[in-house]
C-alpha cells in the first residue's frame, strides 16, 4: 500500500496547466478546441538565440554549471538591471534558477516558516498559493476591484498586515489581469510597507516586456525598500521561451545565498544550454522582443473590441501580460440542456464541451466571478474563439 506524503493531498494541481493538458486531450480525440488557457507565447525563440545554444553544444557546455550559474551570465543580469532599471545588484545577487517558477518557489521557501503570513493581492497568480502552502505559511488574500483595474491600493494593503506578516508577493505586469501598477501606485505600496520593516517583498517582474504603456517600473527603485526586495524575472514571456526553463531572482544578499542553498539541495545549476542562451537573449537587442510585443497589443485591442460585444461580460482594461480577467457572473443562474452555471468552474467547462473553446476559472486565481482569456496565439484564432465565446454563451437561458 502507498502512503503518500499529506503534503500531496494538500497540494492543488496547476489549474491553468490542467486545463492546458485538458484542451490537449480532447484536440488528441479529435475535438477542434482553440486553446486560450495557458500563458505562454506562440513564438517561436529569435534565432540569434537557437543559435547561440547549438554554439553551446558544439563549445561543449555540457557539464554542471555553478548552482547560482554561470558568472558571465550573472554578470549580464546584473548589466540589464542597470540598462533597464537603473537598479544596481552585484552578480552575487543573483540567482538564475529552472524557471521563474523556481526562483519564486526558493525565495517563498527561504522565507517563509510554518505560521508566517504571506499578502498576495487577489486575483494572484495560481502557483504563489501553492508555494505558500508547501512552506507552511497562511496565504492573506486581499481583493482588488476591477473598477480599480484589480490593482491594490496602499490603504488595502495597509489593512492586511499584521504582526505575522512577512511576505508580500506580486505581480507586475500583472498575470492574472493584465494590469500593471504606475510609478505613483507602486509608491503608494511602498509607503505602507516603509513603516513594516519585517515584511520582505517578491515582486514578480516576469512580463516586464509585455507593458503597452511605457517604461516598466520596478518597486525596487524606492529607496524606502532598499535591500528588502526580490525580484523575480526570467526568459520565458519576453524571449518566447518557456520550453527552456530560466529564470532568476536578484535579492538581498543573504536571501540570494539562501536560495542557492536551497536550489543546490533540489536542482543545482540550471540547464547548461538554456544559460548560454540566456546570455545571448539578455545581452542581446530587444528587437524581436518589442516586435512580439506590439502583435500582443494588436491582439489584446482586437480581443477587447470583440469581448464588448458581448452582453452581460464586464471587462477589463489589461496594460500588459497577455491575459484578459472579465466577470462574467451575468451568466451565473442560467442554463442550457443538462447545464446549469453556478460558478465560474462550470461555466468553463460548458465553453469548453459546448463551444470548444479553453480559458480558465477565475477561482484558479482567487476570484470565483472571473475568467483568465489568455490571447497569446493568432488573430484568426482570437476571432474565431470569440465568435464561440459569443455564441455559447448566448446559449444560456
Ligand atoms: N510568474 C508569473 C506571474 C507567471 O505567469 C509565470 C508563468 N508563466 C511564472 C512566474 C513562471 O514562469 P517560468 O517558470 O516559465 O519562468
Ligand atoms: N504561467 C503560465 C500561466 O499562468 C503557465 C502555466 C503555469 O506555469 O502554471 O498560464
Amino acid at each position: 500500500m502507498i502512503n503518500l506524503a499529506t503534503r500531496v493531498s494538500e497540494l492543488s494541481e496547476s489549474e491553468t496547466l490542467q486545463m492546458a493538458k485538458l484542451s490537449r486531450e480532447l484536440k488528441a480525440k479529435g475535438k477542434d478546441i482553440i486553446d486560450l488557457s495557458l500563458g505562454e507565447p506562440d513564438f517561436d525563440t529569435p534565432l540569434f538565440i537557437k543559435d547561440a545554444a547549438k554554439k553551446a553544444l558544439d563549445d561543449g557546455f555540457t557539464k554542471y554549471s555553478p548552482v547560482a550559474g554561470f558568472l558571465d551570465l550573472r554578470k549580464a543580469i546584473s548589466e540589464k538591471f542597470k540598462r533597464d532599471s537603473q537598479l544596481e545588484f552585484s552578480p552575487e545577487q543573483i540567482v538564475v534558477s529552472t524557471g521563474a517558477k523556481q526562483s519564486i518557489a526558493n525565495a517563498v521557501l527561504a522565507l517563509v516558516n510554518p505560521g508566517d503570513e504571506v499578502i498576495v493581492p487577489s486575483p494572484y497568480w495560481v502557483s504563489y498559493r501553492e508555494m505558500v502552502k508547501m512552506a507552511a505559511g497562511n496565504l492573506v488574500k486581499v481583493n482588488t476591484k476591477i473598477s480599480n483595474e484589480f490593482k491594490l491600493t496602499g490603504k488595502e494593503l495597509a489593512t492586511a498586515i499584521t504582526p505575522k506578516s512577512k511576505v508580500f508577493i506580486f505581480s507586475s505586469p500583472c498575470n492574472p489581469t493584465g494590469a500593471v501598477y504606475s510609478k505613483e501606485e507602486l509608491h503608494q505600496l511602498a509607503l505602507i510597507l516603509a513603516k513594516h520593516p519585517e515584511i520582505i517583498i517578491i515582486s514578480d517582474e516576469i512580463y516586464e516586456y509585455i507593458n503597452f504603456i511605457g517604461k516598466h517600473e520596478s518597486i525596487a527603485q524606492f529607496e524606502e525598500l532598499k535591500d528588502r526586495v526580490v525580484i523575480v524575472n526570467g526568459c520565458s514571456k519576453g524571449y518566447a521561451m518557456t520550453g527552456w526553463r530560466l529564470g532568476y531572482i536578484a535579492a538581498p544578499i543573504k536571501i540570494a545565498k539562501a536560495c542557492e542553498k536551497i536550489q543546490g539541495q533540489f536542482t543545482s545549476g540550471t540547464n547548461s544550454i538554456a544559460q548560454r542562451a540566456a546570455l545571448a537573449a539578455i545581452t542581446g537587442n530587444l528587437t524581436e522582443t518589442i516586435s512580439m510585443r506590439e502583435a500582443f497589443n494588436k491582439r489584446r485591442n482586437l480581443v477587447k473590441t470583440l469581448l464588448n460585444k458581448i452582453p452581460g461580460i464586464k471587462c477589463n482594461n489589461p496594460e500588459g501580460a497577455f491575459y484578459f480577467f472579465p466577470d462574467f457572473s451575468y451568466y451565473f443562474g442560467k442554463e442550457y440542456k443538462n447545464y446549469n452555471i453556478k460558478n465560474a468552474d462550470d461555466l468553463c467547462m460548458f465553453l469548453l464541451y459546448e463551444g470548444n473553446i479553453s480559458i480558465v476559472t477565475g477561482s484558479a486565481f482567487g476570484d470565483e466571478n472571473c475568467i483568465r482569456i489568455s490571447y497569446a496565439t493568432s488573430e484568426e484564432k482570437l476571432i474565431t474563439a470569440m465568435e464561440r465565446l459569443h455564441n455559447t454563451l448566448l446559449l444560456l437561458k
